[in-house]
């Protein structure tokens, strides 16, 4: 018996007991990740996958003043390892032919026309030999600016929220993303962008380039990212086609996919989309993706706000919901 355990007798089975509990712990965390895994590729023999959405990343993660909330870097990449961990990551057109595999698929799509894809995802993907879609405006290409949400950042850091909600004749709000979400397609979020006030951070035709030349696959977003279902026929025809050929040629790279702006898709701006001719389109339904999808109404997850262990949690469940 060593000296120490004379003078305190009661250490020993103390000590014993806290790593007693530890060990039931950590074994506990180990079956709960075999199960977890186990579940996964359940889900994979099944056909089953997932695709993934994100908006902003930014090192410093979510601002309160955002419309759009940002995503910390780091905790993307910790998303990034988790899907990897627990099934194969693959291109958008691979897994709209899912057939039954040995882990479950997930692709990985970001939208707008966002800096933050080149100077923080970039960077992410390529350390780790993953594809994806970006879903891209080329507002760089006119003068029209940012989005019209970054406008409404814009204005409500420069003259406060309660301001900005008055100026446009909005009920009275102190959250700028209650007054996005009165917003949302409206006339008035369009004209927002005719009331720039600078200041916002844009992607440059330079970083789109970057991603095209790391073999990242570009869809469309529309240039204006109105709300689809609100716009007549003629407009929404416009919408869907605007600035996309001149995109794909200043970027050498067909624009094959489309993603909704805000999600927005009804069976009306379906048969436009298709008629425009994408392969696919995909809206936020959150929805396992399989083979027999219909093509113009596909869906995609938005978690990147969450904690790792509950977009871990929510991706299982998300791969073992009945079908849509
Ligand atoms: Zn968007």
């Amino acid at each position: 018996m060593s000296p120490g355990r004379r003078i305190r007798p009661g250490y020993p089975a103390a000590m014993q007991s806290v790593k007693r509990r530890g060990r039931a712990v950590a074994d506990r965390v180990v079956e709960q990740r075999v199960a977890q895994r186990v579940a996964a590729a359940s889900a994979g023999r099944r056909g089953r996958g997932l695709v993934l959405l994100w908006h902003r990343v930014r090192p410093e993660g979510p601002g309160e003043d955002e419309v759009v909330r940002s995503v910390a870097t780091a905790d993307l990449a910790e998303q990034l390892d988790v899907l990897r961990e627990l099934g194969d990551v693959v291109a958008l057109a691979e897994l709209e032919h899912l057939g039954r595999r040995r882990r479950p698929a997930f692709a990985l799509t970001f939208d707008d026309d966002d800096p933050g894809h080149v100077r923080e995802t970039l960077p992410l993907l390529r350390a780790r030999d993953l594809p994806a879609t970006f879903f891209l405006s080329g507002r760089w290409r006119t003068a029209a600016g940012p989005y019209w949400w970054e406008h409404l950042e814009s204005c409500a850091r420069s003259s406060g929220v309660a301001t900005v909600a008055a100026a446009l004749g909005l009920a009275p709000t102190t959250d700028v993303r209650a007054l996005a979400g009165a917003l949302t397609g409206t006339p008035g979020s369009l004209r927002l962008t005719s009331r720039a006030t600078g200041g916002s951070d844009t992607m440059t035709r330079d970083q789109a380039g970057a991603l095209v030349a790391a073999g990242m696959e570009i869809g469309f977003h529309t240039f204006a990212h109105p709300s689809l279902p609100s716009l007549p026929d003629a407009a929404l025809r416009a919408a869907l086609t605007a600035g996309r050929d001149e995109l794909a040629a200043e970027l050498a790279t067909p624009l094959r996919r489309f993603a909704y702006p805000h999600g927005h898709a009804d069976a009306r701006v379906a048969a436009a989309t298709r008629d425009a001719g994408y392969l696919s389109a995909w809206t936020t339904a959150k929805r396992v993706a399989r083979a027999d999808d219909e093509p113009m109404r596909r869906g995609r997850w938005d978690l990147g706000h969450l904690p790792i262990d509950r977009f871990r949690t929510t991706v299982l469940r998300g791969l073992a919901r009945p079908w849509d």
